[in-house]
């Protein structure tokens, strides 16, 4: 059995980072992955503008202004935001401002309104010293053009869709998201809209997978139910592979008489690299590497059991897609946080292994408690509202209650 950091890096080594790009539109990139570097075509901000409603005057005109002796100036000029300043500010004169609008040549500080009293019509009164050159956004002071702006392998979030937006992209060039074939296999399986016969029961992991494939960022291509029948089994793992960037089946991956997932790699010319590994749950792990003209297919034959095909896919699964996708490296490494544990975590010692539960915020700290109920691999019922896992190392058997834990956030 393998250790379990070993296989993460044996898993990451075969893993090859998708390519292929394709260009979609801004609105529909969230969460996507950035092909390209970006460079500034701008200046940002592009002109030297007011950071307040108020007025655009000479500070040498106004140095000695007071609430006392306020001093006068001539408004020459009204600059809302969106048009360009027609003349230069001479002394003695000011032009009132707007949030944004462009400072007028021949100003230097802007008096914010609250400081200023209109008279006449065309008058202000300035009843403070401004700070000299204040609230004013001088050009190019957060980015000038040419700069990197964002970094190839970027996630794009709200603040990078907005640095795009800005910056004048309206189409973005994003990588291919990796296609994640599943497939259940076993006998006993149905679909949800089934009657359950005695024996069946819901194919759950192939809904449970693909919805940890679109969270994870990938695409879920449900290639359905398999019967533990050796030809038709065959067929499908080589329509899978054949058709994706990885491949997820759950069950047959154990040592019963039905379980055919790994002859059948081996048979398909798969190159075999895990075949268990020294985590509870989940220790029937199957990971083979296929390797075609243009791509490296990596197959994970999953253990059936819902909580066990569902903590492989988070422990090992996860790093997969995101490296897949093409996330720069220092997002392919587990989530691990240290928190305590407000209830004692027990293991056999054998096994890294992973108990399931909630990370909540409990007196100002982030703590662990353990889902209720059994845990039991096959129990997915308590795995519900499960955000974080955590791990107890092997040679372990307790970790008491307000002790230090590692947990994996979900
Ligand atoms: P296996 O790994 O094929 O020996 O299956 C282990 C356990 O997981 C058995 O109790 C199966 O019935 C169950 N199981 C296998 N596949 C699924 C599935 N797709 N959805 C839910 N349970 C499953
Ligand atoms: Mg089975």
């Amino acid at each position: 059995m393998l250790p379990v950091s070993q296989a993460e890096q044996m898993i990451l080594d075969l893993v090859r980072p998708v390519r292929a790009t394709e260009s979609i539109d801004l609105t529909l990139a969230t969460g996507r992955i950035l092909a390209n570097s970006i460079e500034s075509k701008l200046d940002f901000p592009h002109w030297d503008n007011s950071a307040m409603d108020g007025y655009a005057v000479k500070f040498a005109d106004v140095r000695s202004s007071t609430p006392k002796h306020p001093i006068t100036l001539e408004v020459v000029e009204e600059i809302p935001a969106g048009y360009q300043p027609k003349r230069e500010i001479q002394p003695g004169e000011a032009a009132r401002i707007f949030t944004g609008a462009i400072v007028p040549a021949g100003a230097d500080t802007i008096v914010m309104q609250e400081h200023t009293q209109r008279v006449q019509k065309n008058f202000v009164k300035i009843q403070i010293t401004p700070t000299a050159k204040s609230f004013i956004r001088h050009r190019g002071t957060y980015a000038r053009i040419g700069d990197s702006l964002l970094a190839a392998g970027t996630i794009l979030n709200p603040p990078e869709i907005a640095i795009l937006a800005a910056t004048g992209y309206s189409q973005v060039e994003v990588y291919r998201r990796p296609r994640v074939a599943i497939l259940s296999t076993g006998d006993e399986l149905v679909t949800p809209s089934q009657t359950l016969k005695p024996g069946q029961i819901v194919d759950s992991n192939q809904y449970a997978l693909a919805a940890f494939v679109t969270q994870a960022g990938g695409i879920p291509i449900c290639m359905g139910i398999v019967p533990d029948d050796r030809a038709k089994l065959t067929a499908a793992m080589s329509e899978a592979i054949d058709s994706a960037d990885l491949v997820l089946s759950t069950g047959g991956v154990s040592v019963g008489d039905y379980d055919y997932v790994e002859a059948i790699l081996a048979e398909l010319g798969g190159d075999i690299q895990i075949r268990s590994v020294a985590i509870k749950p989940g220790k029937p792990l199957t990971v083979a590497k296929f390797a075609r003209e243009d791509r490296a297919i990596v197959y994970f034959g999953l253990p059936g059991n819902p909580v066990s095909a569902l903590v492989s896919c988070w422990r090992f699964v996860k790093l997969a897609i995101a490296k897949s996708a093409g996330l720069p490296e220092s997002s392919w490494h587990p989530n691990w946080m240290e928190v305590t544990t407000t209830q004692d975590l027990t293991a056999d010692g054998q096994r890294e292994t992973y108990l399931w539960g909630k990370l909540e915020l409990i007196d100002g700290r982030s703590q662990f408690s353990l889902a209720g109920g059994t845990q039991s691999s096959a129990n997915m019922i308590n795995l519900a509202g499960t955000n974080a896992l955590a791990m107890v190392p092997i040679d372990t058997t307790t970790i008491v209650a307000g002790s230090t834990v590692q947990v994996l956030g979900l």
